[in-house]
């Protein structure tokens, strides 16, 4: 698939590149203000929150340290089951530790609830949130989120870390797909 391939599989474009890298920048400001003088560990969730993680970490003026976790709630479609597998547990031990979780997006909030529940179990210092992306009529659990990029509509999307069967994830941007796109997956 090239290039032109890729463009025609979109339906639109959401959210550009400016307005996803600027929204970054505004949250690291407000993140580097929030602690301030603390010890943060900032926690992607794989794989789609890759993009955000490195962009947000760069844009950090704070001497974070980064870990990850992997898991599995939609396996290859584009519905959340609602089961949590972890695939990557953390590395590091955080009981005392201030941890800021960084997510792609929150749809259902099924995952991250059950991941801030999992992570509250070791005893951290604190435990927040922060996405890219969240749609505010597919929440099924209400989640306390502390930083939110965008609020969208109640779409499948893909880009900027996001994939539909591991494609599109490295799309500088958030789109939307074109309907001939799903008939062939
Ligand atoms: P939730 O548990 O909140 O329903 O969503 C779990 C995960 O499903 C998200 O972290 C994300 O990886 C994936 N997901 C949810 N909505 C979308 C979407 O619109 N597009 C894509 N590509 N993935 C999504
Ligand atoms: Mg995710
Ligand atoms: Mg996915």
């Amino acid at each position: 698939m090239d290039a032109a391939d890729m463009d025609k599989d979109l339906a639109r474009v959401l959210i550009s590149e400016d307005e996803l890298q600027a929204k970054i920048k505004e949250l690291a400001a407000r993140i580097d203000e929030d602690y301030a003088g603390q010890d943060l560990l900032i926690v992607g969730v794989l794989k789609g929150a890759v993009m955000v993680m490195a962009d947000l970490a760069r844009a950090l003026h704070l001497p974070v340290q980064m870990d990850w976790m992997a898991v599995s709630s939609y396996g290859a479609g584009t519905k959340s089951s609602g089961v949590v597998r972890v695939l990557k547990d953390l590395d590091t031990d955080i009981a005392g530790r201030h941890v800021l979780v960084v997510e792609d997006i929150i749809d259902s909030g099924l995952t991250l609830s059950w991941l801030v529940h999992n992570l509250k179990s070791r005893n951290p210092a604190s435990v927040e949130i922060c996405a890219a992306l969240r749609k505010p009529d597919a929440v099924k659990v209400p989640i306390d989120v502390k930083y939110i990029g965008f609020d969208i509509p109640n779409e499948f999307v893909i880009g900027y870390g996001l994939d539909y069967s591991e494609r599109y994830r490295n799309l500088p941007f958030i789109g939307t797909l074109a309907p001939h796109v799903y008939g062939e997956a």
